[in-house]
């Protein structure tokens, strides 16, 4: 769903624009049919047809961006995911997606689960939400971080599609052929990237953390699936073992990282990969209980987050950001804060570039395939038009991100303006 071809005026807006680490005060932006289509000194003649919205001098700067996200995974719960039907399973996730937006997420990156058809819904206008860049289902080797199959159904018997297959969370396949297939099969249901398990995961149940997955050749079947579709591959990866054997497959986004070494790090410079990692911080909110194994396996990769951010800013390694909030429905509120607690490393300005640029850049490698063509994460003209209009200087207070409810007074996906509460009276 496009704005309409009213042409809208953001008249005396201070801009952040996505590329510079200061504010540009005094601009009237115009859009268009779904695009910024002039950047522009207030007080410049606008057409007299145009609808006006008085920025009053606050903040207008592109919709954030979450690389790491689960669209369909994140606001449910894992006795939910396996026992609930898959009608309910997606009502949780439109309304988890209209909230998405509402905290000013414009774009999405779903690294897992089948967000198709919530997208559909999300770009027919049905349902209201974030642009999805989906991976669909994490294709998993036996016993992987995508292989939620209950022991039950273990081993594989002819005819045997686990619960998670069914309903597109996670694939299993072993073998360089049946990856190759598996990886097809998710590019035709409209993947615009493949997402492999490379490594042991916190939410999985049989992968220690530092189990390495997949083989060379397995991982590469992928890339070349992949590759001949004109996208990438991004894997799953904490350990030095899994992140080397993947980009030496040809993998373009190693997603996590958390237990790196500095060796990785410079391959992963020298290959030009992407990092897409979180700042995952022990903050009482994780979804599983003290002790379990799964908070055990949490707490290791919490202990690698302050090292690779060193090792990200020591060898200047692309860098995206994102939450990978997972089957943890009370935790989805907190992707802003997750933004904000990025100052423990980067400046504000750092930040905000990481969620808006940097990680636009990363959508973009999903190449003349992305869902949606047109350059995002910036204020300039010819850009689509993701903005939100924010109370306060995020330069400053990079902490309002995460009050969306009552800091980020404007947002527009689109063209199309889902939030306005510019003239309510707020401050
Ligand atoms: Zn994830």
């Amino acid at each position: 769903m496009a704005g309409t071809s009213t042409v809208i005026a953001f008249e005396n807006a201070s801009i952040f624009d996505g590329i510079s680490a200061n504010l540009k005060r005094g601009f009237t932006v115009l859009v268009q049919d779904g695009f910024i289509t002039e950047v522009i000194a207030t007080g410049s003649a606008v057409v007299s047809s145009a609808q006006r919205i008085d920025c009053g001098g606050r903040t207008l700067m592109p919709g954030l961006i979450d690389a790491h996200w689960h669209s369909m995974l994140a606001p449910v719960t894992i006795p939910d995911l396996m026992t609930a039907d898959e009608g309910y399973l997606t009502l949780l996730a439109a309304d988890e997606a209209r909230r998405t937006l509402l905290r000013g997420f414009t774009s999405v990156r779903d690294m897992g689960g089948a967000s198709f058809s919530l997208k559909k819904a999300i770009d027919t206008g049905i349902s209201s939400g974030p642009r999805i860049w989906p991976s669909g289902a994490v294709i998993s080797q036996t016993g992987g971080h995508g292989d939620f199959r209950l022991p039950y159904e273990l081993p594989e018997r002819p005819g045997n599609w686990s619960r998670t297959e069914a309903i597109g969370a996670g694939v299993v396949a072993d073998g360089a052929d049946a990856v190759l297939k598996r990886a097809r099969e998710q590019l035709a249901l409209g993947a615009s990237q493949i997402k492999l398990a490379a490594g042991g995961g916190i939410v999985s149940h049989y992968d220690p953390i530092d189990t390495s997955q997949y083989t060379e050749r397995e991982l590469h079947a992928a890339v070349e699936a992949a590759d001949n579709w004109g996208t990438y591959v991004a894997v799953h990866a904490y350990l030095p073992r899994s992140i080397q054997t993947a980009l030496r497959a040809g993998v373009r986004s190693i997603e996590h990282g958390h237990l790196m070494d500095e060796a990785t790090a410079e391959m992963i410079a020298e290959r030009g990969a992407w990092l897409s990692t979180q700042p995952f911080i022990d903050e009482g909110t994780g979804a599983f209980p003290e002790g379990s194994p799964n908070r055990l396996k949490e707490q290791q990769v919490e202990h690698g987050t302050d090292f690779i951010y060193g090792l990200a800013r020591k060898f200047k390694l692309k860098t995206a950001w994102g939450t990978d909030i997972l089957f943890n429905p009370p935790a989805t509120v907190r992707q802003g804060h997750m933004l904000a607690s990025m100052k423990r490393w980067y400046e504000p300005a750092e930040i905000l570039t990481m969620a808006t640029r940097n990680n636009a850049e990363l959508l973009a490698l999903s190449g003349s395939h992305s869902p949606y063509p047109g350059k995002l994460g910036v204020i300039e003209k010819g850009a689509l038009a993701d903005i939100l209009v924010v109370d306060g200087n995020p330069l400053v207070d990079i902490d309002l991100v995460a009050d969306p409810e009552n800091r980020f007074h404007l947002i527009m996906k689109n063209g199309v303006i889902h939030k306005n509460i510019l003239d309510a009276g707020a401050r």
